[in-house]
């Protein structure tokens, strides 16, 4: 499958806590580059621990983190959070805009 640049992310909204708000974010080249080689470097222990990729994703690996503007569509306040991208989160060249999510850089 074609990848991109775009990776879809859900931080909790601090203004109403909601949790189930998804944005779609674009990486830079140089954020990009991070991301990759941060996987190239970490191939062999995330093959080990595979089975536990869910439990790591939430507690122990942050590949990269970026600091992005998003508004709430639940309350419209706008925040700055700094977002952890999984490449696991990654979205198809040719996946359609899907109008449910927020589209931002
Ligand atoms: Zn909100």
């Amino acid at each position: 499958m074609e990848k991109s640049n775009r990776y879809r992310v859900n931080p909790t909204c601090p203004f109403c806590k909601e949790e189930h708000e998804c944005w779609d974010i674009t990486l830079s080249d140089e954020e990009q580059k991070l991301l990759d080689s941060y996987y190239e470097s970490t191939k062999g222990r995330r093959a080990q621990y595979s089975g536990l990729a869910n439990m790591l994703k939430d507690i122990e690996e942050k590949p990269l983190i970026v600091t992005r503007t998003l508004r709430c569509g639940i309350c419209h306040n706008s925040f700055t959070a700094n977002v952890v991208v999984f490449k696991e989160d990654t979205l198809s060249k040719f996946s359609p805009v899907n109008p449910k999510y927020h589209q931002t850089n």
